[in-house]
């Protein structure tokens, strides 16, 4: 007798590793290793969670009516073209399950993030990447990679762990090179956190065809990480492909009355994002004044090269930090093992990863 196998392809996956939250034997530790938001969620959004307690009994709506249009309002988008999800990895999951499958190909630039190489094994499709320039997604090789098997291209913009990103005419650009039955998934999760006159999230890249989709979440700027939800902008094609597949209530109620609490709480936001426009230049600079590489940033944390040399490493520091209750990326997963990501934390946070790297290449 042989034991079930799942389908070709699945044992090929690394399982995802969060970033750690606790060290042990450190009672008090700084977690800056998955791009949460720094001042945490709205109050606004805890009290509605708070409000909801006694309904939790109740199916959630499963259309995320409320959600949706107030999504659609601010943005100005068509309501019945938005899906939510339980975090946008739910939707990238299912984006690659209805596209792709065995003997396709999925791209996505070489440190592009790592649940597309994750979607794309698990629907038995073939992860392709593209090389960078720069650590930035490069459009010229992006369009060579593509093949007649290409099914689906995953742009993440920003990226995710690298910080940097396309302006809006490159990303027309990769679409308009992209053969027409190629679906461009671009994932806009740190959009909210972008200063940059030349970026768009891509909504209006829907628009205008039907073979592009843009996904968000709640888990980075509105700091919702741990009640899942995303959403997904996209041509009435896909967006009924989502609806098909997706479970019916797939977002919890929780998940629906903190995100739009948390969406229409747009003060919060602004103190948010206020926040990372100062420490993320902040941050950058005085690792910089360290001798240490910091790749140009729009998001909310920011990719670290180091050096070599033995005990000033990645993984040396990596090891320092912890020690001292630190905690932040590694991100040899992504094959920068030289590197390390740190999430902007808050004023105190960012004083205290400054503070214990600069013992550690100074000491
Ligand atoms: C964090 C992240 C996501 C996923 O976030 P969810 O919590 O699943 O909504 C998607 N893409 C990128 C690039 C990310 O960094």
């Amino acid at each position: 007798m042989t034991a079930p196998a799942p389908r070709p392809g699945i044992m090929d996956i690394r399982p995802y590793v969060g970033g750690e939250s606790a060290i042990e034997g450190v009672s008090r530790t700084v977690k800056l290793s998955s791009n949460e938001g720094a001042l945490g969620p709205s109050p606004k959004a805890m009290e509605a969670v708070r409000a909801m307690t006694a309904e939790m009994h109740r199916y959630p709506d499963g259309g995320a009516e409320q959600l949706r249009q107030a999504i659609a309002a601010r943005y100005d988008l068509d309501a019945n073209r938005i899906v939510c999800g339980a975090g946008s990895d739910e939707l990238l999951g299912i984006l690659c399950r209805a596209f792709a499958g065995p003997g396709d190909e999925v791209l996505y630039s070489a440190h592009g993030f790592l649940m597309y190489s994750i979607a794309s094994k698990a629907c038995g499709a073939t992860p392709v990447t593209a090389p960078e320039v720069e650590l930035t997604a490069n459009v010229d090789n992006l369009l060579k990679a593509v093949t007649p098997r290409t099914k689906i291209v995953f742009l993440a913009n920003p990226n995710n762990p690298t910080g940097t990103y396309l302006p809006a005419t490159e990303v027309e650009r990769l679409r308009a090179g992209l053969p027409a039955h190629v679906l461009l998934v671009i994932d806009a999760a740190y959009a909210e956190f972008v200063t940059r006159n030349d970026f768009t999230s891509g909504l209006e890249l829907v628009d205008s065809g039907d073979n592009t989709v843009v996904c968000r979440t709640f888990s980075k700027m509105f700091a919702l990480g741990g009640l899942r939800l995303g959403w997904a902008y996209g041509p009435e094609n896909v967006v009924g492909v989502l609806n098909r597949v997706r479970n019916p209530f797939n977002v919890s109620s929780a998940a629906l009355a903190a995100g739009l609490a948390a969406f229409e709480d747009t003060d919060y936001a602004d103190l948010c994002k206020r926040h990372n426009d100062y420490w993320l230049p902040w941050l950058s600079g005085k690792i910089a004044a360290l001798g240490l590489q910091v790749v140009p940033s729009v998001g909310n944390f920011v990719l670290v090269r180091f050096p070599a040399t033995a005990g000033k490493d990645a993984a040396s520091a990596d090891k320092f930090l912890r020690s001292r209750g630190v905690i932040v990326r590694a991100v040899a997963a992504y094959g920068l093992g030289d590197c390390l990501r740190i999430t902007i934390g808050t004023g105190e946070e960012n004083q205290v990863v400054v503070d214990t790297l600069t013992e550690f290449v100074k000491g």
